[in-house]
């Protein structure tokens, strides 16, 4: 127990932390050039947000949440996704008075009560936009072009995006009535849960993952050929800046989110060498999500990404970057009194923003040149009686084995010019 984490939890190791901060780099750079601004929200809210803002017929809301009562008998929850906590804040800190759109995202850890297996977890994390405050369709292809951005920057290929319409309250009741009647007879050999859907979410019945309920929706109606003329001319402007930009889509009648305040777009990113678990993104319009959680009737649009299958993917097309390349110096000091000039050399060249290390364990100087190729550093100085008493290191190149004596006084600077010139390479 208190030496294995909770199921369905992953620790990020040093190895792979490098890693993480390099797609967070991305991530922040993206949304800085596409006018995107980072917003923090809490890791719990108030269990009641959920409830309204994920939709109580949903798999997060009926079975996934890790809610619990706080001493202060509070019904909390560890926030399962994070679209409905960034309209709560959208709407506590009036963000609508000075951006318009409101154009946020954020990165970040995300809680549910998954069955635990590759590329599912317990808690993962997201990378998530939302533009609030848009309804025209040119801020959908926005957003999902900077999913497929996103991807690009990695230089991951092999994605799919598909995408679809879901529709709005003015042509989906019809829809819901058209596929009602489809199910009506196959309704007693449907899973428990479709056959719950079927009154509450029908819309749903279509994404379930039940084989026996897959084949059994086959051939029903698809809403996309039941749009009104709004959401005809909305899907239709969507695609037309998608070929403008020489964008690849294709449209998957099947794909759907289930709630009202879902509308219009729907749309999922895929890497398919996955296997089961292979949507990394996925997002669409939720018009009708700012009024239901008590604001003004304002339309908005946002995706989010699975980090760990990002991840996954990166490793499946060995695009994780090289560790740390930046210039290294290990200070390997012999004696007691070389360890003081140690000290005071690592600090001073830390202060030049050089990166630097030294033993701590009394090594010998063949266990610290092991230390030092460990550590990866480009330069190991050694301090010596001699050098100590000449007020010098004897420097070593770990690469070409080359050695000079450098004074002291000197190192920083020469080491300081070399990372300028590693930089300008
Ligand atoms: P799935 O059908 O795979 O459960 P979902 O519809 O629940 O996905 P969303 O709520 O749309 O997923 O979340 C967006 C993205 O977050 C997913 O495409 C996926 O990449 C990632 N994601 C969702 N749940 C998990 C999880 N338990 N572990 C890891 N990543 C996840
Ligand atoms: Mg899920």
């Amino acid at each position: 127990m208190l030496t294995t984490g909770p199921r369905g939890t992953k620790d990020i190791l040093p190895d792979i932390s490098y890693s993480w901060r390099y797609i967070e780099n991305i991530i922040h750079e993206l949304c800085q050039q596409a006018a995107y601004q980072e917003i923090r929200t809490p890791i719990f809210e108030h269990t009641e947000l959920f409830l309204r803002g994920i939709g109580e017929t949903t798999d997060i809301v009926e079975k996934e949440m890790y809610t619990f009562t706080d001493l202060g008998q509070r019904s909390l929850t560890l926030r399962p996704e994070n679209t409905a906590a960034v309209v709560r804040s959208y709407l506590e800190n009036k963000l609508y008075a000075t951006l318009n759109p409101a154009k946020l995202y954020y990165i970040g850890p995300m809680f549910r009560y998954d069955r635990p297996q590759a590329g599912r977890y317990r808690q993962f994390h997201q990378f998530g936009v939302e533009a609030i405050g848009a309804k025209d369709p040119s801020i959908d292809a926005e957003i999902i072009s900077l999913a497929i951005q996103f991807f690009q920057r990695l230089g991951l290929n092999d994605l799919t995006l598909q995408i679809n319409s879901v529709g709005c309250p003015v042509c989906r009741p019809i829809y819901r009535e058209k596929l009602q009647a489809f199910f009506k007879d196959k309704l007693p050999s449907l899973c428990k849960d479709c056959q719950s859907r079927y009154e509450r979410n029908p819309m749903r019945l279509l994404d379930c993952k039940n084989e026996k309920c897959q084949e059994l929706s086959q051939g029903a109606p698809h809403i996309i050929d039941c749009l009104c003329e709004e959401c005809n001319d909305h899907f239709e402007k969507l695609q037309g800046f998608f070929k403008a930009a020489n964008i690849d889509f294709i449209i998957n009648k099947r794909l759907v989110r289930g709630l009202d305040y879902y509308t219009k777009t729907a749309f999922e990113i895929e890497y398919k060498p996955l296997g089961a678990q292979s949507a990394v993104c996925g997002g669409g319009r939720y018009d009708g999500l700012i009024e239901q959680c008590g604001g003004q009737a304002t339309p908005a649009i946002g995706f989010a990404i699975g980090l760990e299958r990002t991840f996954l993917a990166l490793e499946k097309q060995n695009l994780l970057p090289p560790k740390d390349d930046s210039i290294k110096i290990f200070i390997a000091p012999i004696g007691e009194k070389a360890k003081e000039v140690a000290f005071r050399l690592v600090y001073e060249l830390r202060s030049a923003h050089i990166s630097a290390e030294t033993d701590y364990l009394d090594r010998s100087i063949k266990a610290q040149m092991k230390s030092a190729n460990r550590y990866q550093a480009e330069y190991v100085a050694i301090i010596g009686e001699d050098e100590l008493l000449n007020n010098q290191v004897m420097l070593k190149n770990m690469k070409t084995s080359e050695q000079e004596l450098v004074s002291i006084d000197d190192l920083k600077n020469k080491l300081v010019d070399k990372a300028g010139e590693k930089k300008n390479d």
